[in-house]
């Protein structure tokens, strides 16, 4: 005997709707027709059919709660699932994967039948070829106003504000005039070579504080917690397009039909040169980097070579008088230290690379959000190295604990904010026709990143001295696909326009 659910919803504006009661009543004949045990009866009232989505409701979670022990929900019609399509598709996949079946008392739906998941099927591709014209509007909507100089919402930079466009509706991008300075002061120093931390030091004299967090609910009337500066929030300034004058725009920044980036002079503090020099500087630092000093500019493979022992990034580093001539792990806790000639691995990864994707397009990472796992991992080493001062002898151990109460709280603060979203741009032009054209390391570093996720050296087998072994690197590609990332993108749109529609807002 079939174990069932009954399921009723009434949004009280609506009148013209059959009540609980009457929609209840039908279900229950339903399952006595057939002979089928009712488990639970579940009610939403008072709540509409298009504006909540299933899951958020009450009635329809305790339904999903008891998924275990049912074997199929019978409800009076579809709509009382949802009044949206895509949300009703959504819940039948959902039953699905929980082997729930479903089953309306008007006949439209019965997924307990081969017939039924295809009817199912079928209306869940209808709803996403719905949801995917809708988006296509929104999409051009928002290409339209952004081309076009116009900010399409959303809070400006640091440094940076809302403006009323002079020269017609909406709103632009200007200066801040209470805060450009300061971003501009960060940007030469972290040029010149300043860490990150020592720019939040630097900030933290001036005075001058972020702006507060967005809050998440305006009903808590919690006290705000006073705001600091963190390398992280640093980072996500410096590493902003904006300095260059770039316009971020759907993971990407706007390009012309050329591909080339669109440079908005008002809006830049720094040429795209010195943004591009920042930016790879920042890249450069990470834990544990060139901890011999100098150099800040990548090399061919900064941030994809790896230890084969401890999967720990490989730097650039000199053994005796022969200046970066290796590569090699910089973890003092490392078992056992990989080390590799540097020009060696860096010609056989590069012609690896150009004989399996060099005809193919080039493609280029492109990630709008700072590294916040570099910035994790800073946060942990900060950790250990300042636990292991602590079994110093004369250690002020009240001070360090202090410290490490401190940085334990930044990295359950940097937890919680999102995690870098990376997406990859194909350049129309071939992977060798760039190459042939990068005019520096940086510039290779990016081109390489495109394809390479990591090169992995393995510890040398035997003696030194030995000539360069092949079989000890293991390269790594990303596979991209230019269709899934556009699959991603569109479910990216939907979520905003969802997000819209919640909102009420106006598209732009
Ligand atoms: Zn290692």
């Amino acid at each position: 005997m079939k174990r069932v659910a009954l399921y009723a919803r009434l949004s009280v504006s609506t009148e013209q709707s059959v009540s609980i009661q009457r929609q209840l009543a039908s279900c229950r004949e339903y399952a006595e027709r057939r002979d089928w045990d009712v488990v639970l009866e579940a009610v939403d009232e008072g709540v509409s059919g298009s504006k909540t989505a299933p899951g958020s409701r009450a009635g329809w979670r305790r339904v999903i709660a008891h998924a275990d022990s049912i074997d199929a929900v019978i409800v009076w019609k579809t709509d009382r699932l949802s009044r949206s399509t895509l949300d009703l598709a959504l819940v039948l996949k959902d039953l699905a994967q929980l082997e729930v079946g479903v089953l309306s008392v008007d006949g439209t739906v019965d997924t307990s039948t081969a017939q039924g998941r295809m009817m199912a099927q079928l209306m869940s591709v209808l709803a996403e070829h719905e949801v995917a014209q809708t988006s296509e509007r929104v999409k051009a909507a928002r290409h339209a106003l952004v081309t076009r100089g116009r900010r399409a919402g959303g809070r400006p930079p640091f440094g940076w504000r809302n403006i009323d466009n002079p020269s017609g509706p909406g709103k632009i991008l200007a200066h801040d005039p209470e805060r450009i300075d300061v971003v501009r002061e960060l940007a030469q120093r972290a040029l010149a070579g300043d860490s990150v931390y020592a720019l939040v030091c630097w900030l933290e004299q001036t005075g001058v504080l972020p702006r507060p967090r967005r809050r998440t609910s305006l009903a808590t009337d919690e006290p705000q917690q006073p705001e600091k500066w963190h390398t992280g929030s640093v980072e996500t300034i410096l590493r902003n397009p904006v300095l260059a004058g770039l316009t971020v725009y759907r993971g990407d920044v706007l390009r012309d039909d050329d591909g080339n980036e669109k440079v908005d002079e008002s809006v830049a503090i720094l040429t795209l040169e010195e943004h591009r020099r920042l930016v790879a500087g920042l890249d450069a630092r990470k834990v544990g980097a060139r901890p011999w000093g100098g150099n800040t500019a990548p090399a061919i493979l900064s941030g994809l070579a790896r230890c084969g022992t401890c999967l720990g990034p490989l730097h650039r580093g000199s053994s005796g008088s022969a200046v970066y001539r290796e590569y090699r792990c910089a973890n003092r806790k490392c078992q056992q230290r990989v080390s590799i000639k540097r020009e060696a691995l860096e010609d056989h990864v590069t012609s690896e690379l150009l004989s399996r994707h060099g005809a193919e397009p080039a493609i280029h990472v492109v990630s709008t959000v700072t590294g916040e796992r570099d910035v994790l991992r800073q946060i942990v080493a900060a950790i250990n190295q300042t636990t292991d001062a602590m079994r110093l002898p004369g250690a002020d151990v009240l001070e360090l604990a202090r410290r490490v109460e401190e940085l334990k709280a930044e990295h359950a603060d940097q937890l919680s904010r999102p995690t870098t979203t990376v997406t990859y741009r194909v350049s129309p032009t071939s992977l060798n026709a760039q190459w042939a054209e990068a005019s520096d390391d940086a510039a290779r570093n990016t081109l390489l990143k495109g394809r390479i996720e990591r090169v992995i050296v393995e510890k040398r087998p035997n003696a030194r001295g030995k000539p360069f072994d092949p079989t000890r690197v293991r390269i790594e590609y990303h596979e991209v696909d230019p269709a899934e990332q556009a699959r991603q993108q569109r479910l990216i749109d939907i979520a905003h326009l969802r997000f819209r529609f919640d909102n009420r807002n106006e598209v732009g």
